[in-house]
């Protein structure tokens, strides 16, 4: 992915390309008006880095130095995991760490690996809900799950302990989920998966520790059963740590009758092992 294809698929066309001139006088002065409008907004609230703050050409993206901060995840990558793999042997490829431990959800997708950068945005999403790094998230994500979303009946966020959200007050997964059923328009079911408990982090836990940790964490509510069976659910999260968590909510859907569940994160650790 580079500047360039994030730019093309932002919709950022040249100023005056979004809106043709049809409509009559009251259309060409609205237009007018609406260009009066985005440029005095552009002085007032210059468009900056959401990395660094640095002056951009364009709101909610990066600058040249920020975008090269990030390791985007680009094929070839195993379909199960969707981990970079070394080299390209054609056609679908599954990495061996899927096949010794086989995810319970199908293929797992995301934007890039959760280091440098990437880290920090995701944190500043987490705790401070900027709204910049949403919408720039909701249009990388948009690109790396293209496959993923165009696939799926049904958008469900990992949901938080209710604990948890009381304290953060949203849950960064849905906002992500949120975006990508906005630009896609695909349904999004915010009820239908719940957290039963509270888990501790994965991470540093061995693999028997993570199972249980997450076991029995997820659950489907009766009545959210026809949201989930017989459709392909997209499940949406911001980082795939240790692919635990992930393949806990997947279980949950599968045993609602879901047929098949994809994952869609903004990160991936490239260090630790992902699998169950
Ligand atoms: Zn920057």
């Amino acid at each position: 992915m580079t500047t360039d294809d994030t730019a093309a698929d932002a919709g950022m066309e040249p100023r005056g390309a979004q809106r043709p001139w049809v409509g009559g006088p009251l259309a060409a002065l609205h237009i007018g008006w609406t260009r009066v409008f985005s440029g005095l907004a552009d002085i007032i609230l210059p468009p900056s880095c959401v990395g660094c703050q640095a002056r951009v050409f364009a709101h909610d993206t990066l600058c040249p130095s920020c975008w090269r901060d990030i390791d985007f995840i680009r094929a070839p990558l195993c379909d199960r995991l969707g981990i970079p793999l070394p080299y390209d042997t054609g056609g679908v490829m599954i990495s061996a760490a899927a096949v010794a431990d086989p995810p319970d959800f199908d293929r797992a997708r995301a934007v890039a690996l959760y280091n440098g950068l990437m880290r920090r945005l995701i944190h500043d999403l987490k705790y401070k809900d900027a709204l910049h790094a949403r919408r720039l998230f909701g249009r990388w994500l948009r690109v790396a799950g293209s496959e993923v979303i165009g696939e799926c009946d049904v958008i469900v966020a990992v949901p938080l302990a209710r604990s948890r959200l009381i304290s953060r007050r949203f849950n960064q997964a849905q906002i992500l989920g949120n975006e990508i059923a906005r630009l896609s328009d695909k349904l999004i079911a915010p009820l239908a998966l719940v957290r039963t408990k509270r888990t501790r982090q994965q991470v540093g836990l061995s693999r028997t520790e993570r199972q249980r940790n997450v076991a029995g964490a997820f659950l489907v509510p009766a009545g959210q059963e026809s949201r989930i069976a017989g459709k392909a659910v997209l499940l949406v999260d911001d980082v795939i740590t240790t692919g635990a968590t992930a393949s806990a909510a997947a279980r949950a859907l599968k045993k609602a009758g879901a047929f098949r569940v994809d994952v869609l994160a903004l990160a991936i650790a490239g260090s630790t092992p992902v699998g169950p």
